[in-house]
């Protein structure tokens, strides 16, 4: 049964406030909830008819893809179809970086800057159109209703950003008031703060609780082992991305809180890729991303092998993201989900992962904490970073085209992460060519050895 409140919101304040920011999010997702049923090669169709539009409109009004395809000797006659996808270049953060004011249309309405969250080793700004955001809010809106959660049902967003938790403006908080979102920090857990989610958990009593693995599966714990009851606040489901969920969270998680965990996999530089459904696939996002799957040598693998995911998201026409490397591992699968939604279906997803590190006090925190320090540094292109014990941390740095380790730069990041892990711990700096990925091919940018 869906609230008077809920349908409240979702029928008429949501569409509102979506209206006034310019959003055809309402409009978007109401269409979305029809494709989803559709055929899988009917659906395949819509995206080639889409993608042909898609490069059309981005050949005519932004300069990076018109002389790209001027050099290559392309017309937009050429892009037909997603086979054809491969006669174009990826698309991946240097390039982005490079190319930044010749990636931004022509035709761009109003557009904010973004600067990548997440476990991404390597920072990236880009732009963020209407378009897109309207999009990528459709997608997770039509998830979230697979498990029966609306917009304005109560939601606790668990997220461990200090700029998202931030922006504390006043708009942001009468949108969360009327979508009865709670955003709670995870930047660093120690068990009162975990208690003290707890408690907002217990007396909110959501719907629905979003964020990363990492962090629910510490509160699960913690309410497990001191045997508090969560499983009878009706709680719906509990949507985690951004990380990788391992099957032993996902177990913790269902438990503690009595509720199916969805996973999601995606993030703000490529968007909301795919989403876990009630039969237990992940259906790609189709009607707007193309998923291509790529071998070592950039060749497309065949449907069921293992590789690396490249993401076109066609509702970018303001910065588009073309053949976007994503860095993770996954493989296309060709079965057909039980659930008799037509959506394809990404299996074996291996994104990166982030580990929690421990401060020399004992303090566990986000491996984002660490991240964002070095990430809002100028002349850090890449990095990885090594808990190694409590009282030692190694930072392996890329640097930038014409930067070098000034010791104001030393400097920075070792007060920065001495202020988050402890005065006493060594950071030991060390300059790399390169950051290679983990022997089992993931790639993880902050490693705790210190369980
Ligand atoms: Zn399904």
């Amino acid at each position: 049964m869906t609230g008077i409140y809920t349908r409240l919101v979702s029928k008429l304040l949501f569409p509102l406030h979506e209206r006034l920011k310019k959003h055809d999010t309402v409009a978007i997702k109401a269409q979305l909830e029809k494709s989803q049923w559709l055929p899988r090669d009917k659906i395949m169709q819509a995206q080639n008819e889409r993608l042909k539009e898609f490069i059309g409109q981005i050949i005519k009004e932004v300069p990076y893809y018109k002389a790209l395809f001027n050099k290559l000797g392309l017309s937009s006659s050429d892009i037909n179809s997603v086979d054809d996808l491969h006669k174009l270049p990826f698309l991946n953060k240097t390039t982005i970086r490079e190319n930044y004011s010749a990636l931004k249309s022509n035709q761009a309405g109003a557009v904010s800057s973004f600067t990548t969250g997440g476990s991404s080793g390597t920072p990236l700004t880009f732009l963020l159109g209407d378009e897109r955001v309207s999009h990528d809010v459709a997608e997770k809106w039509r998830a979230t209703c697979w498990w029966d959660v609306d917009i304005g049902d109560k939601e606790i967003v668990a997220w461990g950003s200090p700029i998202e938790l931030g922006a504390q403006d006043k708009v942001r908080i009468l949108r969360d008031k009327l979508f009865r979102s709670t955003l709670i920090p995870a930047f660093d857990v120690d068990e009162s703060k975990l208690l003290g989610f707890i408690d907002r958990i217990k007396s909110i009593q959501p719907q629905m609780l979003f964020g990363y693995p990492s962090v629910f599966s510490l509160i699960a714990k913690l309410a497990l082992v001191q045997n508090i009851d969560l499983t009878k606040l009706g709680i719906k489901v509990v949507f985690v991305t951004s990380e990788r969920l391992y099957p032993y969270q996902r177990e913790m998680i269902e438990k503690a809180f009595g509720a199916p965990v969805a996973n999601g996999y995606g993030s703000r530089d490529a968007g909301f890729i795919a989403h876990q459904c009630p039969s237990g696939s992940m259906h790609i996002s189709a009607e707007d991303l193309i998923v291509e799957i790529i071998d070592n040598d950039g060749n497309v693998v065949e449907d069921g092998e293992k590789g690396e995911v490249v993401i076109t998201h066609m509702a970018t026409s303001d910065f588009p993201f073309v053949r976007y490397r994503t860095g993770d591992i996954a493989a296309l699968d060709k079965k057909t989900c039980a659930c008799g939604r037509g959506l394809p279906v990404l299996k074996d997803i291996e994104g990166r992962t982030t580990d929690f590190v421990v401060a020399a006090n004992g303090t566990m925190m986000h491996g984002l904490a660490l991240i964002y320090i070095l990430r809002e540094l100028e002349g850090i292109e890449e990095f990885k970073i090594t808990q190694e014990t409590k009282l030692h941390t190694r930072v392996q740095i890329v640097l930038s085209h014409n930067s070098e380790l000034s010791s104001a730069l030393k400097e920075k990041i070792t007060s920065g992460f001495k202020a988050r892990l402890g005065d006493e711990v060594i950071i030991d700096i060390e300059i790399s060519q390169q950051i290679e990925a983990e022997v089992s091919g993931k790639f993880r940018y902050v490693i705790s050895k210190v369980t």
